[in-house]
Formats: structure tokens, C-alpha cells, sequence
């Protein structure tokens, strides 16, 4: 069996957000390698210069999230961590969490965190008391 292991998603969008910086700076290196094509060397510049905008935006986002993100102590290596939605996991051991009573125990499932989803479950056991 494989197993999915699941990264806290504050860690995700922070790994996103640098991946686009890196992108950024290598379009830009581009750009002046290919500084005797104008027009090449200004569509790498244009191009880096907004990636690194929206990383800019990521960084922002994610200090959003964070504010709204609630710290626990990790059950499983105690160590402080913080959690987005109703299911995530934690950032030091990828320990699987939830704030939900009724999904402890469950298999770990990131469509937890839709409303549609759990709209679609509590409608299914609706149908299946019947
Ligand atoms: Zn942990």
C-alpha cells in the first residue's frame, strides 16, 4: 500500500511561493543572457518581474492564513504547530490532524476541507437511514 504522506499546508503554499521566486530569478537570468534580443530580453524580465510579484502575494496570503490558522501541540511528536481547515497535518511529522469529532478516525481525506464534500456525505447517510 502507498503511503500519502501529506504536508501541512502552510508548508505547501510556502514551498509554492519560493518555487516562484526561483522560476522569477531564472526567467530574469534569461532575460540577460538574451540581452541581445530586445524584445526576448524584455519578455523574460516582464515575465520574472510577475513572478516574483505573485510570490509577493503568496508571502502575503500565507500571513493571512496564518493569523486565521489555529496552533495546537501535535498529539504525536508535541511539538507546537498550526492547522488551516478541518483536517491538515502537522509540520514537524506529518502527523495527520483534525478538529472534527467525527472524523477522527476516519482515513485521511483532503476533500474533508470542501463544504461541497461534506454536504455530498451528510446527504448520502441522509439517503442511506431512509
Ligand atoms: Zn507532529
Amino acid at each position: 500500500m502507498a503511503q500519502l504522506v501529506y504536508s501541512s499546508k502552510i508548508n505547501k503554499i510556502r514551498s509554492f511561493a519560493l518555487f516562484l521566486i526561483f522560476a522569477g530569478f531564472l526567467l530574469m537570468y534569461g532575460g540577460i543572457l538574451t540581452k541581445k534580443i530586445p524584445w526576448l530580453m524584455a519578455t523574460f524580465f516582464i515575465l520574472g518581474i510577475l513572478l516574483i510579484v505573485f510570490s509577493c502575494v503568496v508571502y502575503f496570503w500565507i500571513g493571512m492564513l496564518s493569523t486565521k490558522a489555529i496552533p495546537i501541540i501535535c498529539p504525536n511528536c508535541e511539538k507546537p504547530t498550526k492547522m488551516l481547515g478541518r483536517v491538515d497535518a502537522c509540520m514537524h511529522c506529518k502527523q495527520t490532524l483534525t478538529l472534527d469529532k467525527d472524523l477522527e478516525g476516519k482515513e485521511f481525506d483532503e476533500r474533508y476541507n470542501s463544504r461541497h464534500y461534506r454536504k455530498e456525505l451528510r446527504e448520502k447517510q441522509k439517503n442511506s437511514k431512509k
